[in-house]
């Protein structure tokens, strides 16, 4: 279990938590076990943020749907303690099978080499073999440096592969091309997973440790929005507050202390004031609402950092399973989106009953561009299209209706550069003595939930008495979907 009491050293005084999404509500959610005061403010008029679940009453029953899939899945025990401690009662476990659609067959996702050549053509298969040999060599005759996505999944797997399987799929998901991509996402992503490891693993199984694939998940039975609903009713339970519907204006400064924030409220704006900050809201955003503003260097840093945009469509039919996957990959260019999942495989009570399913598709866009100013319904008649002509999974009769989601900021790019305006960035907030910053957009880190979960329990930690570098999460150079065990373990 995790155990909050265990590092504080005194009670502090209040702390303001912003934004309810994973990583806000765990800060808040770790102080109140170990009995210290705190308030979240959330603008939104739910919790959960990008990691909420949306329900659509119909005329057959409720259907239930995340922003995308969310898995659980993390390697720190003590963060899935708290996710089991959290959910409890509500907790499934989710055999994984994710793949590729790509030119009408299916093959394993992450990529495996056995799938990926025995799904290619022999002429192309042996190219890709080939291909692989020569960044081999590349990489242990040159020190030419991995600057870009493209030089870094080149490196991993050989540049028949990479185009085949990564370049339009990361194109599609980034809105750019892979060459104006930073490496980073690629190595904090994928690292140590090559084609090499997969043929060296499927070999000559490594002595001393086992690295296997996650294909097993936790999930709560009523969507993964429970994990964050679950832990504000465990703030409210223990007398603190959530406050939704309470934008965060503006960051009131004393110094080089946090006095205040200022909310917007129905009833007007309120400063209300606390003696420790922690942020989950945008780091682009955060750095522009302080007052004083802050540094023309910063601001301009703030400015030249962005997200990319999501927009889901919930598609319902009459039909009791598409596919029997976790998630489908699909890289086809001339189908507009890029990946779905459906909520039955992960959950039977995500739809009404079994006569019934549904896909969640994504489509990865940018505020503004050609999808996000498609209007909802040529969305929805764009995803049908593609589902059945192109895709061949559904009927038309069998489609009971659709509807968008729309959210923004969900994915930090990292451009070219983009260390040197982050840095900036981060120095200004810490800076700041009694603010803290956490989460995936807050910390501008490409963080799952178990990892935006992480900086929330350790800055709640750090109010209680201990110093924790929240620079250190998610800063492990391990493929994130492999995990190391011991031969003991293995069961
Ligand atoms: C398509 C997709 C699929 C994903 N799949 C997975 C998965 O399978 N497994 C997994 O572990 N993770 C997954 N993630 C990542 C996961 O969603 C994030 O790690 C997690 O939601 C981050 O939590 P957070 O609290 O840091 O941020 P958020 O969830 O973004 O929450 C931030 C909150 O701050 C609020 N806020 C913003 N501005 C203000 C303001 N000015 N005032 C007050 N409140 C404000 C927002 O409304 C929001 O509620 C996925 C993400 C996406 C986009």
């Amino acid at each position: 279990m995790a155990d909050a009491s265990a590092s504080m050293s005194n009670t502090p005084g209040n702390t303001i938590v912003m934004g309810a999404g994973p990583a806000g509500l765990c800060s808040a959610y770790v102080l109140s076990k170990a009995g210290a005061p705190v308030t979240v403010v959330e603008s939104a008029p739910f919790v959960g943020g990008l990691a909420r679940t949306i329900r659509r009453e119909t005329e057959f029953g409720e259907f239930k749907f995340d922003i995308g899939g969310h898995r659980w899945f993390t390697k720190n025990d003590e963060l899935n303690d708290l996710f089991k401690e959290v959910v409890d009662d509500e907790l499934l476990w989710v055999n994984r099978i994710s793949r590729i659609y790509f030119d009408g067959k299916f093959i394993d996702y992450p990529l495996k080499f056995k799938s990926a050549l025995t799904s290619l053509n022999p002429v192309v298969s042996a190219r890709a073999v080939v291909d692989y040999g020569v960044s081999m060599l590349r990489r242990r005759f040159s020190d030419e440096e991995l600057l870009t996505m493209e030089d870094r999944y080149r490196d991993q797997y050989g540049n028949t592969l990479y185009g085949l399987f990564f370049k339009n799929y990361s194109e599609k998901l980034w809105g750019r091309p892979c060459d104006q991509l930073s490496g980073d996402w690629v190595k904090q992503r994928t690292k140590d997973m090559s084609l090499w490891t997969a043929v060296k693993d499927a070999i000559i199984p490594s002595k001393g440790e086992v690295v296997s694939l996650i294909d097993e998940f936790m999930y709560p039975r009523d969507g993964f929005g429970r994990f964050s609903e679950r832990m504000a009713d465990a703030v409210e339970a223990s007398g603190n507050q959530v406050l939704l519907k309470h934008p965060v204006r503006k960051i009131v400064l004393d110094g080089n202390r946090v006095k205040g924030i200022l909310v917007q409220t129905e009833q007007g704006e309120q400063l209300l004031e606390a003696e420790n900050f922690i942020s989950s809201i945008p780091m682009t955003v955060l750095c522009k609402i302080t007052d004083p503003p802050a540094p023309q260097d910063v601001l301009e840093a703030a400015n030249s950092l962005d997200f990319r945009d999501i927009i889901t469509v919930n598609m319902m039919f009459k039909k009791k399973q598409v596919t029997t996957d976790t998630w489908l990959y699909v890289h086809d260019k001339n189908i507009l989106f890029g990946r779905f999942h459906e909520p039955k495989n992960w959950s039977p009570a995500m739809v009404p009953s079994d006569e019934y399913t549904s896909l969640v598709v994504e489509y990865f866009c940018t505020k503004g561009d050609h999808i996000w100013n498609m209007t909802d319904e040529q969305l929805v008649n764009q995803t049908i299209k593609h589902l059945v002509e192109d895709l061949h999974f559904v009927t038309p009769d069998e489609v009971i209706g659709g509807f968008t989601l729309r959210a923004t900021k969900a994915y930090p790019v990292y451009g070219m550069g983009y260390e040197e305006p982050l840095g900036k960035m981060k120095d200004y907030i810490k800076s700041i003595e009694n603010l803290q910053y956490i989460g995936r957009g807050g910390s501008f880190r490409y963080n799952n939930t178990d990892h935006s979960i992480e900086t929330g329990m350790l800055a709640a930690k750090n109010i209680l008495g201990a110093h924790y570098d929240l620079e250190d999460v998610n800063a492990d150079q391990e493929y994130h979907e492999m995990k190391k065990v011991s031969p003991a373990q293995v069961g």
